[in-house]
């Protein structure tokens, strides 16, 4: 379970101070999808990097299962972030001149698992996300919403318990978006996975178990998904 309470963070610089959040609760348990939807700057990302241990809090407080994230060393937040966390960045980068399934295969690599197995399981997510004609291409290769594509199998390779996903479907049609948000979904039911979804598309918003809107750093409303 992903909780946040009374969260605020500001970004510095030297000449202003910005508040990305100013005091947000919430929490997303195993088994279900929350999505997150607000306009440009209202603090999403700023969010789902705090999830990700990517980004400390100012005040309030980050855990999850119960673990306080402001309490990780970088060991345990790189392990926290390789082992729990799949996140899908709102501009995911791939290594430049390496094929996809290499692309796909690197965070279980990291993980410590061997060359082959790594390569069959990033192939099996590659597959999933509908890109497995595509495996050996570079990314330079690749359109953007297939290299968005390929991002996604990466981040998921490995079955991570909280799923992070940045507008994950922002460069795809609507056949593709549908695909992603159903694959998501079914982590969650499926696999009792947690999945905090910031996303622009209400279609992909309604697949969501509840809906929360933020403003300013705040949220500003919350509402159960329609039953479909
Ligand atoms: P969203 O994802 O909803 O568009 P962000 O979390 O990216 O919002 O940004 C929230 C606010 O924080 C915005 O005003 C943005 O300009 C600011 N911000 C985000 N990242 C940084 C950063 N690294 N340095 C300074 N300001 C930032
Ligand atoms: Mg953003």
């Amino acid at each position: 379970m992903l909780t946040l309470e009374r969260v605020v963070k500001h970004y510095r610089s030297a000449s202003e101070e910005i508040r990305a959040l100013a005091g947000v609760s919430l929490s997303v348990a195993p088994g279900e999808m929350l999505a997150l939807q607000g306009p440009s700057g209202s603090g999403k990302t700023t969010l789902l990097l705090l999830a990700a241990c990517a980004l400390r809090a100012d005040e309030g407080t980050v855990s999850y299962g119960g673990r306080d994230l402001a309490r990780l060393n970088e060991r345990e937040a790189a392990q926290y972030r390789l082992g729990e966390v799949g996140l899908i960045a709102q501009n995911p980068h791939l290594m430049a001149r390496v094929s996809a399934v290499e692309n796909a295969s690197t965070k279980l690599l990291l993980g410590g698992v061997a060359l082959q197995q790594a390569r069959a399981q990033a192939l099996a997510w590659l597959e999933r996300v509908g890109m497995a004609g595509q495996a050996n291409r570079t990314p330079e290769e690749l359109s953007g919403g297939e290299r968005q594509r390929v991002a996604i199998a990466r981040a998921l390779a490995g079955e991570p318990r909280l799923i992070l996903a940045d507008e994950p479907t922002a460069n795809l049609d609507s056949h593709r978006s549908r695909e992603i948000v159903t694959l998501l979904a079914g982590l969650a039911r499926e696999q009792s996975a947690a999945v905090l979804l910031v996303t622009h598309d209400a279609e992909a918003a309604a697949a969501a178990d509840r809906v929360l809107e933020l403003r300013d750093g705040q949220i500003e409303s919350e509402t159960a998904a329609q039953p479909s």
